[in-house]
């Protein structure tokens, strides 16, 4: 007999290596040597009141054994004599995306601009010591895409879109830890997310499929609207039938090389912001009702705000607990902050985005003129300022909370995370008003509802630009593009997806609707 229940656990009985065993077998009047296995199914924390507890979800296995197989199978087959489909783009989307296909009988063939995440890792050496940004190979292009060197946190509020299990699931078979399965709200960690990125690219090549590096696609061949080649940047022509377009809300070159070709796209509304760093033992001692440590059996711990202002959201964005703030300019020239995290996230720093929504078709008279580019376009003015108003490298500008709230230059900074350094700087006025005031605004409501939060000892990083794509590439029905035959638009950059999980399921949904009728 299997029994579902739902147990509390205490700190203090956290400790003990049995408890769920002792819990269960209480809970359900029955003799624990009658219980085969307890099965984890959920883990929460309740960090409401003064006394913390463990929320646990089990499924109680009794006098029955425990079966060990996971729910999903995944039916890869040799794909390498079968029919192609070209994935454009190897971060979560293409990654899926060339995954399935496989599962489907279908060989992928993957261009992707940047590089493995072994060599990868010296572009982000030279972004963060030199001040170099490889506009191929940086935070946001690679193998993985932004996805590889992240918080890899897997929440997502995607639900109706797709399996989420099936992609966790996939996570843990490529070497995720299967506590992704059970926390409420799992993450992976940059230190162990390039592993699982290249166990991927091993099953996509074991089974047949090809994946090229530095491989940027350049030109689209188009003949009676239907997709004919792609062009490489070293002008090799590819012939293709059908495309899977994953190439990430940063690649802007794509956008304008379809506006260019008068490919329809819409411009979207996004967010933007800064990046807000504190202490982690601030944090902690605000969620965990503690001063000094907090409890070893506790991970860092996070938060979630959002305040109305005007009617206009204001709120937290991709909070990395034990975290480091990242510099993810695309180009030379910007300055874009990220955040991400260690498995263990036991830096000694909190950061998270804190952004201002943008809607285009009300907010940004100034750039009608750019037509759908609009909110790229503003976005780009954003990180020029960043870039220029931190002294012209990847030093990012920055205030400490308290004077960005209060409107003065701060004389000098708190520590930080971020490696390129930080330049005080009057973010206060150089942000335009309509990201600036509602930021001051809501950090202080942020201040009310976290008491502690609104302090000196945080400084507030700029900027924080990349949340979402501000452009849609449209798609009927069968996902694909509505005036182009064989181009399937996917994952983020096409305005379907926001993070690692919906850009996975998006970009199996994709796969599925290209092969249909090749
Ligand atoms: C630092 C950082 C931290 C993040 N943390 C999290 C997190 O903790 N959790 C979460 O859910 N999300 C996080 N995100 C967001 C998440 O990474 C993205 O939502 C997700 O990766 C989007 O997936 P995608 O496949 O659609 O696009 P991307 O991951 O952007 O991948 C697009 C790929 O296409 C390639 N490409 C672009 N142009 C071309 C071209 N012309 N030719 C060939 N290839 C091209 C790029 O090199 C890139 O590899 C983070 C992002 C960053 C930058």
């Amino acid at each position: 007999m299997i029994k579902e229940i739902q147990l509390r656990v205490t700190l203090q009985e956290e400790k003990q290596d049995d408890i769920l065993l002792k819990k269960s077998a209480r809970f359900l009047h029955i003799n624990p040597k009658d219980i085969t296995g307890i099965k984890l199914l959920r883990k929460s924390i309740d960090a409401r009141k003064v006394k913390i507890i463990f929320n646990y979800k089990v499924a109680v296995y009794i006098k029955e054994q425990m079966p060990e197989s996971s729910a999903y199978e995944f039916n890869y087959k040799d794909v390498s004599k079968a029919k192609s489909i070209h994935i454009i783009g190897f971060g979560p989307a293409g990654m899926y995306a060339a995954l399935r296909c496989i599962e489907l009988g279908y060989r992928p063939i993957v261009l992707e601009r940047g590089k493995n995440v072994k060599d990868r890792r010296r572009d982000l050496k030279a972004i963060n010591q030199d001040h170099f940004v490889n506009e191929d190979s940086n935070y946001c292009f690679g193998e993985g895409g932004a996805g590889t060197y992240s918080d890899g946190k897997l929440y997502t509020r995607s639900l109706k879109r797709g399996d989420v299990r099936r992609i966790f699931e996939n996570l843990v078979l490529h070497g995720a830890t299967e506590q992704i399965l059970i926390d409420a709200h799992p993450h992976i960690g940059t230190n162990k997310l390039p592993k699982v990125v290249q166990n991927i690219r091993e099953t996509i090549l074991k089974y047949g499929g090809e994946i090229h590096f530095e491989s940027r696609v350049t030109d689209f061949i188009i003949k009676e609207n239907k997709i004919k080649a792609i062009q490489l940047q070293n002008n090799i022509e590819m012939a293709v039938e059908r495309i899977i377009l994953a190439t990430g809300h940063s690649a802007r070159d794509i956008y304008y090389l379809l506006h260019k070709k008068n490919i329809a796209l819409k411009a979207k509304s996004f967010a933007m912001g800064i990046r807000v760093e504190h202490p982690q033992h601030i944090i902690d001692s605000i969620q965990y009702h503690c001063s000094g440590k907090r409890n070893e059996l506790l991970p860092a711990a996070s938060y979630n705000l959002v305040h109305q202002i005007n009617g206009r959201g204001v709120y937290s964005f991709c909070m990395c607990p034990g975290g480091f703030i990242v510099p993810a300019a695309t180009a030379n020239g910007e300055v874009v902050v990220n955040g991400m995290s260690p498995s263990k996230r036991n830096n000694p720093f909190a950061n998270s985005g804190i952004v201002v929504e943008i809607n285009v078709d009300t907010d940004l008279p100034k750039y009608e003129r750019f037509g759908v580019l609009k909110g790229l376009e503003y976005q780009k003015d954003l990180e020029g300022l960043a870039f220029t108003s931190g002294g012209r490298n990847q030093t990012a500008p920055a205030q400490r909370l308290t004077d960005f709230v209060e409107g003065r230059l701060s004389t000098n900074l708190n520590e930080t995370s971020y490696q390129p350094g930080l330049k005080s700087a009057p973010l206060h006025s150089l942000l335009p008003k309509l990201i600036g005031g509602k930021l001051r605004k809501g950090l202080e409501v942020f201040g009310q509802k976290m008491k502690g939060y609104y302090t000196n000892e945080a400084n507030v990083v700029g900027v924080e630009s990349r949340t979402s794509s501000p452009i849609t590439i449209p798609r009927n029905e069968n996902l694909e593009h509505p005036e182009i035959k064989g181009l399937f638009p996917c994952g983020e950059g096409a305005g379907y997806a926001g993070g690692i999980v919906s850009a996975a399921m998006d970009g199996e949904r994709c796969a599925e609707a290209a092969i249909k009728g090749l």
